[in-house]
């Protein structure tokens, strides 16, 4: 296959195709749990090494599975992937398989919360140490940093508040540390994130969100290098079992046909309309990385030149109340919690996502009471121009 010189939107077309005997166009589901073996000979053979389009159990590898790992390799432009049953298969793999007891992690403290409950109350266990840093203060990664660390943990753009972390800074600190940087890339997205190329070893994505991008089904994907890939995560995930469903592998793979488009109409959305409600008297701020009153604006430009995502967060004026008058009014976002979506989403994270987190903790996150998430869809910006005109109209 030739894929170097092609462009990122025609790798996430063509890229891993493997055409059975009938030569189908689109991709074929290889529904089957396991494979056959011609002679005892050869499934010896094969379980002392696979070749490269040999498979053994559906909980190793899967040709639909591998079709999907290697279209999303090239697009990241990483040497391998490994594809899950979610994303918190693919962060849980990502960490379990390389840390021990008695290992140091530094992660950002802003995270998706299931992300927060493995390095949180899992992690420790297992004598594994946890540290939580603010990921936009690089004073406190080089200070966290310094007795050394196995593991960085962080996402590149946090959830819900839309805060960048400088990967390529805190990725050179964490090098010097001798840790191994693993970037939880959903809201950057594959299309808008370079993160290897930014310093980062390990991305992984939730491919839930804008992969799928129709809210589907579950899936997760690690990139690396071809031997973290294959030597350090698949033994681990092929043993515990977080593989990814040929079935979903097969809407993924279409997912990633249109994500190029599909991400870029949604950010193009999100940044009108975020610019459309700077300014709104109902809100007491509009928070986007892709406009320039957001305090890191100029990073956000830096590490997604593209396009700075597909969702923004407002605060609406009255707290919780505020808010939910807002989201109770709207006609065409849906009220929900996941992102990326063809659909556009409004979330409210103080009473979903992040009702588990303290109030201290959420308020020193930024999550406030009037925080309101929104994950643009595929609908006709000026309806949902609209919508949200009628949403703010009723805050009152
Ligand atoms: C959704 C999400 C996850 C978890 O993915 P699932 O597919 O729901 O398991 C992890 N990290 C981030 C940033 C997410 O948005």
């Amino acid at each position: 296959m030739t894929e170097r010189g092609q462009s990122r939107r025609t790798r996430a077309i063509h890229a891993g195709i493997r055409r059975s005997g009938y030569g189908e166009v689109a991709e074929a589901i290889f529904l089957t749990q396991g494979f056959v073996y011609d002679s005892a000979e050869k499934a010896e053979a094969r379980f002392i090494e696979a070749g490269p389009d040999e498979f053994i159990y559906a909980r190793y590898g899967n040709p639909t599975v591998r079709m999907f790992e290697e279209r999303m390799a090239a697009l990241e432009g990483a040497e391998d992937a490994f594809a899950t049953a979610s994303g918190m298969a693919a962060v849980n793999g990502a960490l379990m398989c390389q840390l021990a007891a008695g290992d140091r992690v530094v992660a950002s403290r802003a995270l998706f919360g299931s992300c927060l409950y493995i390095l949180e109350d899992i992690l420790p266990r297992f004598g594994v140490e946890v540290v939580l840093v603010d990921g936009t203060d690089l004073e406190a990664w080089r200070t966290a940093l310094a007795p050394g660390a196995r593991a960085v943990f962080l996402e590149s753009v946090a959830n819900p508040t839309l805060d960048i972390i400088d990967i390529a800074a805190v990725s050179a600190l964490a090098h010097d540390a001798g840790a191994c940087v693993i970037v939880d890339n959903v809201f950057a997205t594959p299309v808008f994130s370079r993160a290897l190329d930014h310093g980062a070893d390990v991305v992984v994505y939730s491919t839930t969100k804008h992969v799928d991008g129709q809210g589907r089904c579950l899936g997760g994907v690690v990139l690396g290098s071809r031997d973290f890939i294959r030597k350090r995560l698949e033994p681990y995930l092929k043993h515990t079992g977080g593989a990814m469903s040929p079935f979903n592998a097969w809407v993924m793979l279409k997912g990633l046909e249109t994500l190029d488009l599909r991400v870029r109409a949604q950010a193009q959305a999100a940044l009108e309309l975020a610019r459309g409600l700077e300014g709104h008297p109902a809100l007491a701020r509009v928070i986007y990385p892709g406009l320039p009153s957001h305090p890191q604006h100029a990073l956000a430009v830096r590490q997604m030149p593209e396009g700075q995502g597909t969702v923004f967060s407002i605060d609406v004026k009255g707290g919780k109340e505020g808010a939910f008058r807002f989201i109770n009014a709207l006609e065409i976002f849906t009220i929900s919690n996941n992102l990326g979506d063809a659909k556009s989403i409004v979330t409210h994270p103080a009473t979903t996502t992040h009702q588990r987190l303290s109030e201290e903790t959420r308020a020193a996150l930024g999550i406030t009471p009037g925080l309101v998430r929104i994950s643009v869809g595929l609908e006709d910006p000026a309806d949902l121009a609209a919508d949200l005109a009628r949403g703010l109209a009723a805050v009152g």
